[in-house]
């Protein structure tokens, strides 16, 4: 099998049909009901690497740790739902929920889908995320801001930047509801920054509370 998995998660693995590790690019991985990481595969390990990940991340050594610590806290509750939902639900489809996500770096912008398998009655869930859609974010029609020139308008009165933890775009604290993509603190945050959801994700994540 590619990948690293925990002894007994392989035995649920068994019955997903040939193929299901992908071509090579998906990153997967799988958890047990109380959402400690009990598998990963070689994409996982890249994405950690290429996205700058923590050493601990990319080894072994991740195993048996919640995959909600590497969650965002932000978007924490909605991934405890959603992953709970994944393990409770039957579906007719071999997987029993999907999601859609961004994941985008200064440059590009990038969308992933995930598929959540529920295996066996419940006793894991396979979380695969394949990239559905990547190109500059310039393509998108997005406006980048630089902000050297004056980044008073993102500073609160504490000082801190604020950050959407989905989306990356920054807060604009004079232009009630407007958040700003500027490439070069997605690239390197300013160091007095915090983590919020703008309008728009806290609408797609949490569309009660939105
Ligand atoms: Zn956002």
């Amino acid at each position: 099998m590619n990948g690293v998995c925990v002894p007994g998660f392989d035995r649920l693995l068994d019955f997903m049909e040939t193929g299901w590790q992908g071509n090579g690019s998906e990153i997967i991985y799988g958890v047990w009901p109380d959402f400690r990481l009990a598998y990963f595969n070689e994409g996982w390990v890249r994405f950690a690497r290429e996205n700058g990940g923590a050493p601990w991340l990319m080894s072994p050594e991740c195993l048996g740790r919640s995959v909600l610590e590497v969650t965002t806290p932000e978007l924490r509750p909605f991934y405890r739902e959603l992953f709970t939902r994944a393990i409770t639900t039957v579906t007719a489809r071999p997987y029993s929920i999907s999601h859609e996500y961004e994941c985008s770096s200064a440059e590009i912008y990038r969308k992933f889908a995930m598929l959540l398998f529920r295996l066996k009655g419940g006793q894991g869930l396979l979380i695969a995320n394949s990239l559905v859609v990547e190109m500059p974010h310039t393509v998108r029609g997005t406006v980048p801001v630089e902000p050297s020139a004056n980044s008073a308008p993102y500073h609160n009165e504490h000082e801190l930047v604020i950050q959407c933890a989905a989306c990356r775009r920054i807060r604009h604290q004079q232009l009630e509801g407007r958040w700003d993509w500027i490439p070069a603190w997605v690239s390197q945050p300013p160091e007095r920054t915090s983590h919020g959801l703008c309008d728009l994700c806290m609408s797609y994540y949490y569309p009660a509370k939105g």
